[in-house]
Parts: C-alpha cells; structure tokens; sequence
C-alpha cells in the first residue's frame, strides 16, 4: 500500500510525495494544474470543487486521482453521494428527493414506511418519534433515484441507500432482497413495497 501526500500546493502546480508502505520515497511528482495537463489534482479533489463537501467525497475523488496520476484510465462519475446528519435523530439522504426527481422530469412515485411498524425501532424506544424511511423512484420502470431517512441510528442505512442507487435498482429489487428481522433496513423493503402498492405492515 502506497500513500500519497502533498508537499506544497501553489496556485497552479502541486508537488507530491509518494511512499512504499514504511515509508520509504517512491516518487515525487509535480503536476502543474489549470494548465490542461493530466488530472487537476487541487482543484479535482475534496471541497475545493464545491458540494458536496464531504470527507467520502473527497477521498473517492482522491483515489481517482492518484489512480490517473498513475496512469490508468478512470473518471470520478458517482452515481449518488450520500449525506447524513449526525443529529439526534439523524438525517440521512442519498439521490433525490420527490420535488427534485419531478424537477428532473422523472415523474416519480415515492412511499414513506414509519419506523412505529419496524420491530427494532420500536425494541430501541425510536419508534415513536416519527422516523421513517422513503424510496423515490420512477414511475416508468421503477428505477430507484432517491432514498431517505429519519430516526435513530439511519446513518447505518447509508450504505445499502448508496449501492441501491448506484446499481440501479429497482423497487423490485429492493422488495425481493430479504431484510435480516429485527433490523431498521427492514424498513427499507417495505417502503419498496408500499411504492409498489403492496405494504405488509402498514
Ligand atoms: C467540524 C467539521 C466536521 C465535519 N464532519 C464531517 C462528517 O461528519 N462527515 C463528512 O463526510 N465530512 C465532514 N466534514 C467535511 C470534511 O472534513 C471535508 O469535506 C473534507 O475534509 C474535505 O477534504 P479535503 O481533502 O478537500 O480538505 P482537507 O481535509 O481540509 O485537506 C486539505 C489539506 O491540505 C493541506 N494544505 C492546505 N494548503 C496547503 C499547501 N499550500 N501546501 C500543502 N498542504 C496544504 C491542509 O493542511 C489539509 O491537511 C466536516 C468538516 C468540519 C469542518
């Protein structure tokens, strides 16, 4: 395992250092930017390119990067970067919200399933605080473009929202995956199931 780490950062060129895992020099690379040459390594990485700022953003941009600095051909084209607020109760959103997948002209459907019908929300005392879980999709071929939560501990829901939109599910991918019982992604599936009209807890 390598490491990159920048050893200055000037308005239009960056120095680098790359090392072997103990350490040891590998290489120093300059890389002007702005100046069409290679990757922009400042302005192609982290919170200088602007929202999302956030710390997964970056290092995936990072990778990207260095991967390109190292020849090979790859491209930073996310799917979705999902964001969450660590508040109480959290906050977490990947894809669209209804309103901006209409915005966006995918004519969308969209279901809420209330953690007061999910077994672990409730035996955690977070059922009743009005978390829920809520899939976007589009009407036409039911493609997932959006996942939200509230409640307790949703940020660990961030993941499967991420792959889900990433991959391109379905609601019926999301309704035929079997939820382990009692979790908060059982939620999940059956807001994927409220969308396709057939809930089964509520
Ligand atoms: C209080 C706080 C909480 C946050 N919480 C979260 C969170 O929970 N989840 C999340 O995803 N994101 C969070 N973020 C955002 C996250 O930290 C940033 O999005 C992320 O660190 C951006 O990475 P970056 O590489 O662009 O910038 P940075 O992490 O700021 O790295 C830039 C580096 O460049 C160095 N540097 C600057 N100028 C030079 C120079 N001229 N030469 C050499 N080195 C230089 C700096 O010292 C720094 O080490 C939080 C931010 C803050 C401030």
């Amino acid at each position: 395992m390598s490491a990159l780490s920048a050893i200055d950062i000037g308005t239009n060129s960056v120095r680098l250092l790359i090392t072997d895992s103990a350490g040891r020099e590998l290489a120093r690379v300059m890389r002007m930017t702005r100046l069409g040459q290679g990757v922009d390594v400042t302005g192609d990485i982290g919170d200088l390119v602007g929202e999302p700022m956030l710390e997964h953003k970056a290092v995936a941009q990072a990778h990207v990067a260095v991967e390109v600095i190292a020849g090979q051909n790859r491209r930073f084209d996310p799917a979705t970067i999902a964001a969450v607020c660590f508040t109480e109760p959290e906050i977490v959103s990947a894809g669209l919200l209804p309103k901006e997948a209409e915005a966006a002209g995918h004519d969308p459907v969209s279901a809420v399933f209330p953690f007061q019908a999910n077994g672990r929300a409730l035996s955690m005392e977070a059922g009743d605080t009005g978390g829920f879980v809520r899939v976007v999709a589009r009407k036409s071929d039911h493609r997932v473009v959006g996942l939200q939560a509230v409640g307790a501990h949703v940020s660990e829901l961030s993941g499967e929202f991420a792959m889900s939109i990433e991959m391109g599910a379905r609601l019926e991918d999301l309704a035929g995956t079997i939820h382990v019982h009692p979790t908060l992604s059982e939620a999940v599936h059956e807001a994927a199931l409220r969308a396709l009209g057939h809930a089964i807890h509520i």
